[in-house]
């Protein structure tokens, strides 16, 4: 089937491999324990290289609208540093766009409001757009006027008619999760303000490839951007990218600056510089992609070995929060209860719950101090400092914290 594949960014044929993780079932997919004894879907995580346009993606598997549904259970609101990320987003931006009383922020991908809440505090009009229900409800509760749809050319026109255009679109951790790239960045044509600006954020290639981040690679998360293959994606909508910056958030990301193609918005030297960045890490040679796959290997060999070696010296291992990264690590490392014999995250919807695929039972983050571990592996590798400070009482055991990417740690 990898030949059937062509890029979602300029549709060429795309066989070329990045780096194949094996049939893993999806990230998501926690597991009730009253369902232990049903089975479970799995699927090829099969990332390619475009040698056209250098798009890193992976093949869709699923359909969205079955991923996207009520048992979806990420709420951003639960990790501290991501509401710090966007209480500050709120006041560039107000800052930088003079954004004032009754300016219409959007965002797309909205999740529980845990931004829109800030802009509502500035007496704003917010408006969230959210696939998942569940989210959705969530952030109605916090006042954040909410649609339940996905978004793209269609609603992206019916939302500006209902709600009037936008100032500002906020567009996080989503342009890497959708099917159709054209049609979605339609949707933001179609809704901004003639000087209107939207913001993408997405993990950044360079820095996945630099840092070994291949967990970042489900099925879910379709594309693995750069600057290059997406200048073309904005221009066939008449868009522009006039600025982008780097920040540190999921291991290192862009924000990109967009506007419609004759708005005033100056274009800053930024997006040049970050282009020529991109060019000098290699992104525009192929044998930069090829080498990659042999690194993941590396640090699965590395964590395997760990994981054995603490088992035979009878200690006890745990690992902090059961989120995409940690599903696509455990299972494409082929580990299991045996070695980790449970996972704890702060996110009530996922505890008492099985890790998909891995089976490894999910707590609540108390379960440390009752089990002192002897091990705590800190599977979402970005928040590592954050959990470092929250987990810090398992010193008082004699406790280590372990990172397996961008190479072993134990500390
Ligand atoms: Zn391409």
């Amino acid at each position: 089937m990898s030949s059937a594949i062509s890029c979602r960014i300029c549709h060429a044929p795309v066989t070329r491999t990045f780096v194949d993780l094996g049939v893993l079932p999806l990230s998501n997919a926690f597991i009730e324990r009253d369902q232990a004894n049903a089975g479970e879907v799995f699927f090829p995580l099969h990332a390619f290289v475009c040698d056209a346009c250098f798009l890193v993606q992976v093949a869709e598997y699923e359909q969205p609208a079955n991923i996207f549904n009520n048992d979806y259970v990420y709420f951003s609101s639960y990790s501290q540093s991501w509401l710090d990320h966007a209480a500050r987003y709120t006041e560039a931006m107000i800052e930088r766009f003079g954004l004032g009383d009754g300016a219409h922020v959007v965002e797309v991908a909205s999740n529980d409001g845990y931004l829109l809440q800030y802009f509502l505090q500035r007496d704003m009009t917010v408006t969230g757009i959210e696939p998942a229900g569940n989210c959705a409800a969530v952030a109605r509760q916090k006042g954040v006027h909410t649609e339940v749809t996905f978004f793209g050319a269609e609603s992206g026109r019916r939302i500006r008619d209902d709600r009037g255009a936008a100032d500002l679109i906020a567009a996080n951790n989503v342009l890497a999760h959708v099917p159709e790239i054209d049609d979605f960045v339609a949707g933001f044509g179609k809704l901004m303000k003639p000087e209107g600006v939207t913001t993408f954020e997405f993990p950044h290639l360079m820095r996945l490839i630099e840092f070994n981040q291949f967990d970042t690679i489900y099925h879910e998360h379709f594309s693995y951007l750069s600057l290059r293959p997406l200048r073309q994606v904005f221009a066939k909508q008449g868009l522009r990218m006039f600025d982008v910056e780097e920040l540190p958030t999921h291991g290192g990301s862009l924000r990109l600056f967009v506007c419609h193609r004759d708005a005033a918005h100056a274009d800053s030297p930024a997006v040049a510089a970050m282009l020529s960045k991109e060019k000098a890490a290699g992104l525009e040679d192929l044998a930069t992609y090829e080498s990659f796959a042999t690194n993941v290997i590396d640090i699965k060999d590395a964590f395997l070995t760990f994981l054995v070696e603490a088992r035979r010296a009878g200690k006890t291992v745990a690992a902090y929060g059961a989120a995409a990264k940690g599903n696509t690590m455990i299972n494409f490392c082929g580990v299991g209860p045996d070695h980790i014999a449970f996972v704890v995250d702060r996110n009530p919807a996922k505890q008492d719950r099985l890790m998909p695929g891995s089976r490894i039972p999910v707590y609540d983050v108390s379960a440390i101090s009752q089990h002192r571990p002897d091990y705590l592996i800190l599977l979402p590798w970005n928040l590592r400092d954050e959990i470092v400070e929250q987990m810090a009482e398992i010193r008082s055991w004699g406790g280590r914290f372990v990172t397996a990417i961008p190479r072993l740690d134990v500390f």
